[in-house]
């Protein structure tokens, strides 16, 4: 049995936040593996000037390799259609019956959860590990915490970390290199993605 982190997103480009995120709550919570699950983004959805489904599938192999215990999964790009996380985690706990499972998501993710696709049934089969996003200030998550927990019967833990402000929005527009993996920074240059990037 695995203690095991799942952290979804677009990974569009995957930055040095999400590797943050995913290093603390494996920290805080003692997890033996993080899967980093890029997802699928249905075509009339995509950005124009994004990158392709390939293209963030390797750019998370890449951030992948900042710490041994991060591995990616394509399950998600495998599945036709929008990706929702009950999905994923019914898919996991099919795979890993024994597996303790901890979705890791930042603040704005975690002040949504409620209204996300089957809820009840997400948040049944997986502990939620949040990691502060900006400065706001712990109020408004853990009155979240405390909502998830009496509606749902939730499992939340509060992963204590300073926040480490860097979305992918920013990369894709600012196209700071700084702001992700020396790799990754490798591969958009390579591509040519986002335009032109800065050190
Ligand atoms: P975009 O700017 O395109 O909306 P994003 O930076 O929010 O992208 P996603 O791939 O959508 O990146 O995020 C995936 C998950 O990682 C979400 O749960 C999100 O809250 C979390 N996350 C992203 N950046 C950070 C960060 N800097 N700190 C903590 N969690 C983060």
């Amino acid at each position: 049995m695995a203690k095991t982190g799942i952290l979804g997103g677009t990974f569009n480009p995957p930055h040095l936040g999400h590797v943050h995120a995913a290093k603390a709550a494996a920290d805080a919570l003692g997890l033996d593996r993080v899967f980093l699950i890029p997802a699928n983004i249905p075509p009339h959805k995509a950005e124009p000037a994004g990158a392709t489904p390939l293209q963030r599938l390797e750019m998370t192999k890449l951030a992948a390799k900042a710490d041994k215990r991060f591995s990616v999964l394509d399950l998600e790009l495998r599945r036709e259609g929008k990706s929702y996380s009950v999905d994923t985690i019914r898919e996991l706990s099919a795979l890993y019956p024994y597996d303790e499972f901890w979705f890791i998501v930042g603040t704005d993710m975690f002040l949504t959860l409620h209204q996300w696709f089957l809820a009840e049934e997400f948040l049944k089969k997986t502990g939620i590990a949040v990691v502060p996003r900006d400065a706001q200030g712990l109020e408004p998550i853990w009155a979240q915490k405390r909502m998830l927990e009496e509606t749902f019967g939730a499992r939340i833990f509060v992963v204590d970390v300073p926040p480490l402000e860097i979305s992918s929005t920013e990369v894709r527009v600012g196209q700071k290199r700084a702001q992700v993996t020396p790799e990754v920074a490798e591969y958009i240059r390579k591509n040519g993605l986002y335009g032109r990037i800065s050190p």
